[in-house]
């Protein structure tokens, strides 16, 4: 079907598809930029594109995606961070910032720049926007795995998700860290990535949901957190307040142990702000650990834990998302929590399969109640990272 709707928005046969899944984060909220740990999995909803040679005079990346109408075209000598904008400067950055990488690592061998093929690409994601599943790093490590192969770049996949990584912050603007595009760059199948932001270490841990007859149930509240920019700038920059006044690099640097110093030195809302980041790194450690010894069963009351921790210390919740955490608690869950930079967007239930029927029919009741929006209930599968789908044969 893909090759079809290729074939139809740009008149050629793509050369082959590659597909990068969007990502839930199980627990570790806001740890990333203070250096810390998170541990997200990929999920069963991918982003697909198509990719063709483009073999004009002079070589041009050209992008088209299901999501619009448009067919973005660009010189690839063109390509920097200012001539991107929109829905275009994902799949381009991605192609801008790997040509930067290629070329240094040619002129670095030869003294000489590479000459890259222009490309056609064209996207087809079932990874819903704007939900905290993140439909960007879908999209972006998407494209990089299917560039890494038809320039052969030879680039690894730690390597391709920096990329991805240096597209958002770059290219897009987003001053995100890399804990998405590490999930969809090095998920596997029923594991979550463990991911040490500050080494850059990343650990496959096996999350046995399959075998305990467990799930995970997203709620999309559908709250846009469109508006959430100047939320997250607010709480960065809470976050370096408290790790300057308390003499650290960053956050990562206090355990909970420090927190009675911290609550004397720290004003009480950056405090509140500190105390989220430096309990949370905790409880990523502390839900390794039990997933290692004790299986999924044991970890429910630390994601109960993080959500408290976001809805009173860091306050990045709202009232959908409490009331989705409280109906799955009281309904069957072992645990739930928002998932994702907040103020709007997903929680995730960790759920027995027998319970989820009657925990979504009490999810709807209960928003309908409050008159808030219906939530979108779906479960998400722990999947494998961006791979290569196929090639197309003729
Ligand atoms: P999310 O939490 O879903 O990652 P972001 O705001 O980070 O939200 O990224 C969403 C943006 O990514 C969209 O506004 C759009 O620009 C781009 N995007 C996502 N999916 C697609 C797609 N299928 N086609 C084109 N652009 C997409
Ligand atoms: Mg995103």
């Amino acid at each position: 079907m893909l090759a079809e709707e290729f074939e139809a928005r740009h008149g050629s046969q793509p050369l082959g598809f590659w597909s990068a899944p969007g990502r839930v984060n199980l627990i570790g909220e806001h740890t990333d930029y203070n250096q810390g740990f998170v541990l997200p999995f990929a999920i069963d909803r991918r982003a697909v594109v198509a990719l063709g040679a483009a073999p004009d005079a002079r070589p041009t990346a050209r992008v088209s995606s299901t999501f619009s109408a448009e067919i973005v075209e660009i010189a690839l000598d063109d390509l920097a961070p200012d001539a991107l904008d929109g829905w275009s400067a994902y799949p381009l950055g991605v192609a801008w910032a790997l040509a930067e990488r290629a070329s240094a690592a040619a002129a670095a061998a030869s003294g000489t720049r590479t000459d890259l093929p222009g490309f056609t690409l064209h996207i087809h994601s079932a990874v819903p926007i704007g939900a905290g599943l993140s439909s960007s790093a879908a999209i972006e490590c998407a494209t990089a795995v299917a560039l890494n192969e038809f320039w052969q770049l030879g680039l690894t996949p730690k390597e391709l998700a920096r990329v991805g990584q240096i597209a958002e912050n770059q290219a897009v603007g987003a001053p995100t860290g890399i804990m998405d595009q590490s999930a969809s760059m090095l998920g596997r199948s029923d594991a979550a990535v463990f991911l040490d932001c500050r080494s850059m270490q990343t650990e496959s841990v096996p999350l046995g949901l399959g075998a305990e007859g467990l799930e995970v149930l997203v709620i999309d509240t559908r709250v846009s957190h469109d508006h959430a920019t100047g939320g997250y700038a607010a709480r960065r920059a809470s976050c370096e307040l408290a790790a300057a006044t308390m003499g650290v690099e960053s956050l990562r640097d206090l355990a909970p142990a420090d927190l009675p110093r911290m609550q004397e030195e720290l004003d009480d809302e950056t405090f509140r702000r500190a105390r989220h980041i430096v309990t949370e790194n905790d409880r990523v450690e502390e839900t390794v650990r039990r997933l290692e010894t004790s299986g999924p069963r044991a970890i429910g009351d630390l994601l109960d834990a993080s959500h408290v921790s976001m809805r009173d210390d860091f306050e990045i919740s709202v009232p959908e998302l409490d009331l989705a955490v409280e109906v799955s608690q009281a309904n069957g869950a072992i645990g739930a929590r928002m998932t994702g930079g907040g103020f709007g967007g997903s929680a995730l239930a960790l759920v027995p399969h027998a319970a989820r029927p009657a925990l979504k029919a009490a999810i709807l009741k209960a928003f309908a109640e409050q008159h808030f929006r219906r939530p979108d209930l779906f479960v998400v599968q722990p999947s494998a990272g961006a791979t290569m789908e196929g090639q197309t044969r003729d």
